[in-house]
């Protein structure tokens, strides 16, 4: 080949055609570096007839190619997943290979690379500065950049730190192999129902052909043991293996988990890693040397050698829809790589979404129920609380029947959690003389008290200012009160309740790292803590056998807003938070505080009777031609003022299409009108489930032209409605 088609990682710019110098080859798949005015760019040839270019250069006008990079090309699988990733979700090609070559560190970058830690010695002048960056760093290293994040100081007071010999530079050691996990180190002795499924998983991966599969299971049924036998398949045939997990707090249980069973960790992929880790995992992926990978949805992109296996581990979760950059949602970009990879695909989930059910009924996945829990232990007993028949103390959230348990639990040496989806202390504050409500300047949100550190926060841009003690309006002393609840209130409330218990708060605020959760477990193992109260962080993933007692603070939390998917999200994360309760062989009990009791989702809770709530939830979906009957994409047009805003938002509507089967609504602002000083309006675009939406949107915007200062983004197969 002397001309080679290079998809470029410029998220602006199309492919553009290169000529292969003299002595240099390049392949569909190679990674190369390619000049781009005076710039250098990375980029990966592609196939011409894949990746059209609408400008055509003359062989005599071309440039030359710079370099290859010595790693090996990206599968053609991978490239098919990155031509499908962008054309469904209207994504420019190079911002999904940008995912794909998510270190440039192993791409480029010296086989050596110098990290730095600390020596243990104390520098003749101590400034605070200098304190605070020995403190925080630890017994960690890093590169100096790392370092000073982590410290939260400048790069020149750790650079001042090795120069008076407290912190040293250490060669890392970055290419070295990873272990490999021993498919025989500890294998569980499987139950009937468990053994039956883990020998159709791993005779689907021996059989290395695409094959999606529901696993369902209740919570604690064993499904993370069974999927491991498929691991175990994957291993014994040399073949690669991809955990998804939904978060990175997950990341650390599962690691030792999984050392239990294979003897050693498998390769963790996540945003928390150093250069030289990121640079290690992501070679070791490449040439096929990491058999098992465990990461976030960013390591789905990851340029697997010969991957064998894919599992989705709580495949019903939100956060796998990312909403920043690419709106992909990585459940279902796993399933088409696991059709390009031609292997099975595993999604584990004990509240399976109504989206995955419907493949499930329509015959294009196959399910796997474990109908009961592991060994002993019982589903626990749901009850809800009637917060107006039974409403808590004045000035108090948590109901009196909940409080007498929560007693009788720490009576007994057991542990508890209280769930509450609210970080901080109270969601708003108000001025109680002059009614002066606490707003972020640069979002439509209320500022969020934390207690903790003294602050008022945004939830949404991160915009914090210390809480005033005079009310900025009237100057009013000590005027300021707190409305609602937060978990750092709720858990003041248990204090006042039950002085003798030991709290803990696990929110995003408090465990931000695997160390932080790790260090979280290990507390809980120890019965450290009585009683645990905290957000979303800890609903799924976590088993706590002396954990009998669950309190859903406010299940009627998730049915504000009101979107498509409220229900169902209230009906999966009670479940979960409730599937904490009663692991081991101590029953269990839950409590759910809502005003609501009669509502269709409190009633399948308390009854259990998933499948009449699905069955009801997946008719009315159908009546409403939502998903996965249906099609939404929005359209979210953004300015810093709202006039540009407002103006493309209204010639996008006007050129919107009149196609048969597709309406679109608005523009009209966006609940969250304003988002981190830009001004939001929407346009929610309803399809029939046959129509190519994405086709249309494109000849639709494509022909319109706005101002650069003006986003729009599109979010096809939308989760948040904000
Ligand atoms: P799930 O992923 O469905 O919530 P897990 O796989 O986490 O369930 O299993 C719940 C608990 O039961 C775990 O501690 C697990 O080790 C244990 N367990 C499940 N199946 C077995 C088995 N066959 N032998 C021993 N322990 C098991
Ligand atoms: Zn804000």
């Amino acid at each position: 080949m002397s001309r080679a088609r290079v998809l470029l990682l410029n998220a602006a710019l199309g492919p553009l055609d290169y000529r292969v110098p003299h002595g240099m080859t390049v392949e569909p798949g190679s990674v190369v570096v390619a000049p781009l005015g005076p710039r250098q760019l990375l980029g990966v040839v592609w196939e011409p007839e894949a990746m059209p270019s609408d400008a055509e250069v003359g062989d005599n006008r071309l440039r030359n190619l710079l370099a290859v990079a010595d790693v090996a090309p990206l599968g053609a699988p991978l490239r098919r997943l990155v031509e499908w990733t962008a054309a469904y979700y209207l994504a420019p090609p190079a911002a999904v290979l940008r995912m794909a070559l998510s270190s440039t560190s192993a791409i480029e970058g010296a086989r050596m690379m110098v990290e730095y830690r600390a020596t243990g010695e104390v520098p003749l002048r101590l400034t605070p500065a200098r304190a605070q960056a020995l403190e925080r760093i630890g017994d960690r290293q890093g590169l100096i950049r790392e370092l000073a994040t982590m410290a939260d100081v400048s790069e020149a007071v750790v650079r001042g730190l090795v120069k008076a010999g407290a912190i040293e530079a250490v060669s890392a050691d970055i290419d070295s192999p990873y272990p490999v996990p021993d498919p025989d180190h500890a294998p569980p002795a499987l139950s009937a129902d468990q053994q039956a499924a883990a020998d159709r998983l791993a005779a689907d991966v021996r059989a290395r052909a695409f094959a999606p599969t529901l696993l369902d299971g209740v919570t604690g049924s064993g499904k993370t043991e069974v999927y491991f036998e498929a691991v175990a398949a994957a291993i014994r045939a040399g073949l690669q293996t991809l955990v998804l997990l939904p978060e990175i707090a997950l990341t650390e249980p599962f690691l030792r988990r999984f050392a239990e069973r294979f003897g050693c960790e498998p390769v963790a992929w996540h945003s928390g890693l150093r250069s030289t880790q990121r640079r290690r995992a992501w070679r070791a992926i490449a040439s096929g040397q990491a058999l098992v990978t465990v990461g976030a949805r960013s390591a789905l992109f990851l340029p697997y050698r010969n991957l064998g296996l894919l599992v989705v581990d709580e495949a019903h979760e939100t956060s796998f829809k990312q909403e920043e950059g690419v709106h992909y949602h990585a459940r279902d970009v796993a399933v088409m790589r696991g059709r390009f990879e031609e292997c099975p695909v595993v999604l584990a989930s004990a509240t399976p979404a109504i989206e995955t059910r419907q493949q499930v009924a329509l015959g294009r996945y196959a399910e796997l129920r474990l109908p009961s829990r592991f060994g002993a232990a019982e589903m626990p007993a749901i009850a809800a609380i009637d917060m107006i028949a039974d409403p808590p103390e004045r000035g108090r959230w948590l109901a009196p029947p909940l409080v007498r348990a929560l007693a009788e639990t720490l009576e007994r040496r057991e542990q508890s959690l209280l769930f509450l989806n609210r970080r901080g202390y109270a969601p708003l504050t108000l001025c109680r003389t002059c009614g002066h409500r606490f707003q972020c300047p640069n979002c439509t949100a209320w500022m969020v008290e934390h207690r903790l550190i003294r602050r008022l926060a945004c939830h949404h841009c991160g915009h914090a200012e210390p809480t005033p003690r005079v009310c900025p309006e009237c100057q009013g002393e000590d005027t300021l009160v707190a409305c609602g609840p937060g978990v750092e209130r709720i858990a003041d409330e248990v204090r006042a309740l039950l002085p003798e218990a030991r709290v803990a708060i696990v929110t995003s605020d408090t465990v931000w790292s695997p160390a932080k959760a790790a260090e979280f477990v290990g507390r809980m193992e120890a019965h450290d803590i009585d009683i645990v109260v905290g957000t979303q962080l800890v609903t799924k993933g976590y088993h706590f056998p002396n954990l009998t007692l669950v309190g859903v603070v406010d299940a009627d939390l998730g049915l504000e807003g009101g979107d498509l998917r409220a229900a169902e999200r209230t009906f999966q994360q009670v479940r979960q938070v409730s599937g904490r309760a009663g692991r081991g062989e101590k029953p269990g009990r839950v409590f759910i505080q809502t005003h609501q009791p009669g509502a269709r989702v409190m009633q399948a809770l308390v009854t259990g009777d998933a499948d009449a709530f699905y069955e009801a939830e997946t008719e009315a979906r159908r009546e409403a031609g939502a998903p996965p009957f249906g099609r939404y994409a929005a359209i979210v047009v953004s300015a810093e003022e709202q006039s540009a805003a407002h103006a493309t938002a209204t010639a996008i509507g006007r050129a919107a299409p009149q196609t048969e089967g597709m309406h679109v609504y608005g523009p009209a602002p966006a609940p969250l009108a304003m988002l981190r000083g830009r001004h939001r309006y929407r346009l929610l675009v309803h399809a029939r489930r046959a129509l190519d939406v994405q086709d249309l949107i494109r000849a639709w915007l494509g022909a319109l032209d706005w101002p650069p200062k003006v986003r729009v983004s599109v979010d096809v197969d939308p989760y948040s409605f904000l």
